[in-house]
């Protein structure tokens, strides 16, 4: 055997774990079956703009260590996530707080707000949430629901808010003071010249092979590595062989215009029904670009399918019950550890991953 490991896949979690073994002076194989390493943080240089190729990400954590942790590998800006949503011709800030509150309602102070939203749910008389309408009900009203979730929500996941599970909606912030940061967390930020790099610098020393699907050369590669650090689809590791898990897909349309300014804001979401698109990003306001130009995606949210990108795992009883068993597969394994967003079926934000594949590293070397 040539090497102690090979990860399969050089996002986050492969290269976070790549890193650690190389300083306990273990050799590493990545292989990536992608052109370019990063995974879904891969940034591109557009005319000067990093452009978030799969998806806008913000870096936000609560733990002291991880933020640390990533700012060995980059200097973070002080971006702020505050989307705005855009309802008809209607504008209110994200997440639901007094701002939302005092424009919907023509109110100002926090009592009045409660008062409303008691009174739009009273009748209703919601004491466990059993489903995202009703937890979404139970938090903000019927008018909030209606106009700034209901259609986002089924754009989004192309579920009735009442098939969808109630936790879904709770990772977002809801304040009764006038506070548009997206995110509760301590620590935020937009990595000066992309995340690319911070991947570029986990996985320096480490070999990386591009555009090599572990799937399609098994053979070969099982043999090169005493284990396997395994960060795809695990139902695919295993060939669908107790069924398919299911995921929403999105497809970006990313174009170039010639103007400075397109929308004002890095993240505008689109809450009606009726515009196709979930949100429009604008990349350079991650990172107060001033260039001549802009780019911007709209994202157009859809079903996973064979050959698609898997992007949000649906967590519903059905999907986890499956996952379970692929999960028990993959315990009786002694050489393959599953690991990252793929491999354990879980929407992860990014100080996650890592947080997880440090946590393997301490189990593991
Ligand atoms: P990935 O980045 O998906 O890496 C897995 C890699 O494995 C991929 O490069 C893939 O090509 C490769 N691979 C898979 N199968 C094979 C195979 N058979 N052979 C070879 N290679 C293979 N997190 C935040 O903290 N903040 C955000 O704002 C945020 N926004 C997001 C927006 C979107 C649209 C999405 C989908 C996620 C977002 N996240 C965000 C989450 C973030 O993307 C993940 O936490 C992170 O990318 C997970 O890293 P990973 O290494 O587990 O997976
Ligand atoms: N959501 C909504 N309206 C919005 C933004 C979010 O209803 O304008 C709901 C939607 O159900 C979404 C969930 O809140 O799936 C979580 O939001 P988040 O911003 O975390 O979604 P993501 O970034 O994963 O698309």
């Amino acid at each position: 055997m040539k090497y102690d490991y090979l990860i399969v896949g050089a996002g986050l979690f492969g290269a976070v774990f790549a890193h650690e073994a190389k300083k306990k002076g273990k050799k590493c194989l990545v292989v990536e079956k992608r052109n370019h390493i990063a995974g879904n943080v891969y940034c591109e240089d557009i005319h000067g703009i990093w452009v978030h190729k799969y998806g806008a990400h913000i870096f936000h954590t609560s733990h002291k260590n991880i933020w640390d942790y990533v700012n060995q590998f980059a200097e973070f800006n002080n971006y702020i996530n505050a989307p705005v949503a855009r309802y008809k011709d209607e504008l209110y800030n994200l997440p639901f707080n007094m701002n939302t509150f005092s424009k919907m309602w023509g109110i100002a102070t926090p009592k009045e707000a409660k008062e409303i939203i008691s009174a739009q749910i009273a009748h209703l008389n919601i004491k466990e949430p059993a489903n995202l309408e009703e937890q979404a009900l139970s938090l903000v009203g019927r008018d909030v629901y209606e106009k700034l979730i209901k259609g986002y929500t089924e754009k989004q996941w192309g579920r009735d808010c009442k098939e969808l599970p109630a936790f879904i909606i709770q990772r977002l912030p809801l304040r009764f003071v006038y506070d548009n940061n997206y995110f509760n967390d301590r620590y935020q930020g937009i990595p000066l010249g992309g995340y690319t790099k911070i991947v570029e610098k986990l996985l320096e020393g480490t070999p990386v092979r591009l555009n090599t699907d572990f799937l399609a050369n098994r053979q070969e590669l099982e043999t090169a590595a005493e284990k396997i650090i395994y960060t795809g689809m695990i139902d695919q590791y295993y060939d669908y062989k107790l069924g398919v898990l299911e995921y929403r897909s999105v497809r970006f349309e990313t174009e170039e215009l010639a103007m400075e300014n397109y929308q004002g804001n890095a993240v505008v979401n689109y809450t009606d029904r009726e515009v196709p698109y979930t949100r429009i990003i604008e990349h350079k306001h991650f990172e107060f670009g001033q260039q001549p130009t802009t780019v911007i995606s709209r994202e157009y949210s859809r079903e996973w399918k064979k050959g698609d990108e898997p992007y949000y795992p649906v967590n519903n009883e059905r999907n986890n019950a499956l996952y379970e068993q692929y999960k028990a597969l993959a315990a009786q394994e002694n050489k393959v550890i599953f690991g990252g967003r793929l491999g354990g079926y879980k929407y992860y934000d990014m100080d996650k991953v890592i947080i997880s594949a440090l946590e393997l590293c301490q189990r593991e070397l």
